[in-house]
């Protein structure tokens, strides 16, 4: 029998998780805590997220792509703020069962994105639990302080945009567990495994946007929180909403999947509303509705009809 347990907590700290904290003030995870000043005229923007085995991944999901996943939901949310990735948190509670090639891959992936979207580990804290793996990860990112849109920031007379394309990964997990079948699967289904956060592009939208949110429950969830917030309504035309390829191909042949592309989660594209005359054009971005007087989100399809969208977002309770 191979031995593949892992080893104690402070040599496992600093095999796997030292040698990703590679920013200044985390002392090499040397101390008891990080350091963190933002540049001048700069805030911090910070937003956690947990994932738990069995809930939010499988027990034999590729763990480098549970890490990237990860780290990529909260850069979702810190791109939607117009804030530069810095660093992040790790909350690690491993399961019993959890054997140090996991670990290694996991981490690998933890590793791949820092990288890619240039930030470092800063600190955490790693326990074994009796029950299943519980990951939890605090981004935090730099922003002009001026220059945070919040969900708040919506008035009527605004268009609203949205980044991307929406939908493909609601139509990946179909993919996935075999309920659908359409050409260009795999970029929907790649969509729904491996988020794309928009970090670039949000530092740009921050520049010209009123109101933002990053789009994880769903384009209608999501954007019934910006009017909640602010308090208006959103008149959405159907035919605007932007798909990819695959997506357009699967909702002509089954008109049923509007539903999953207008209530689905999981596409982190950035929903946005601004002031007409939208000065600056973004390149991948569509508009798709405007803001007006009112409450609630509304869908219009090409001849004008409301279109009724019953089922909400995913909800944990
Ligand atoms: P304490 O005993 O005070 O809880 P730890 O021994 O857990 O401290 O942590 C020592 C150092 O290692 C700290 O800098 C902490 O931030 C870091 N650390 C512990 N676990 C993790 C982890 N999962 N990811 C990143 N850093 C971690
Ligand atoms: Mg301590």
């Amino acid at each position: 029998m191979v031995d593949d347990a892992l080893p104690d907590e402070f040599t496992l700290i600093r095999r796997y998780f030292a040698p990703l904290a590679t920013h200044a003030g985390a002392a090499g995870l040397g101390d008891d805590v990080a350091l963190l000043a933002p540049a001048p005229g700069a805030v911090h923007v910070l937003k956690t997220d947990t994932i738990v085995e069995g809930v939010h991944y499988l027990s034999d999901d590729p763990a480098d792509m549970v890490a990237r996943k990860l780290l990529r939901v909260n850069l979702s949310d810190l791109a939607a703020k117009g804030a530069r990735p810095v660093g992040y948190l790790l909350a690690a509670s491993l399961s019993r069962t959890t054997r140090e090639p996991w670990l290694a891959a996991f981490v690998s992936g933890l590793a791949a994105d820092q990288k890619e979207f240039g930030l470092s580990l800063l600190g955490g804290d790693t326990t074994a639990t009796p029950g299943p793996t519980t990951l939890s990860v605090t981004a935090i990112g730099e922003a002009m302080a001026d220059r945070v849109p919040r969900r708040g920031g919506a008035k009527p007379g605004h268009d609203v945009y949205v980044t991307g394309t929406l939908g493909d990964a609601a139509l990946g997990l179909r993919v996935l567990k075999g309920t659908l079948r359409v050409e260009g699967s795999e970029l929907l289904a790649r969509r729904f495994r491996l988020p794309e956060p928009r970090v670039t592009l949000g530092f740009e939208i921050a520049a010209v946007a009123a109101a933002a949110i990053d789009v994880s429950d769903g384009l209608i969830a999501d954007l019934g929180h910006i009017c909640e917030e602010s308090r208006v309504a959103a008149e959405v035309e159907r035919d605007a909403v932007p798909l990819s390829a695959p997506a357009r191909a699967a909702v002509m042949a089954n008109s049923a999947l509007w539903t999953d592309i207008l209530a689905g989660g999981d596409d982190y594209e950035i929903l946005f509303t601004a002031p007409p005359g939208l000065s600056k054009s973004l390149p991948g971005v569509s508009r798709i509705g405007r803001i007006v007087a009112g409450d609630g989100v509304r869908i219009r399809d090409a001849k004008g009809q409301l279109f009724d969208v019953k089922v909400p977002g995913y909800r944990h309770f």
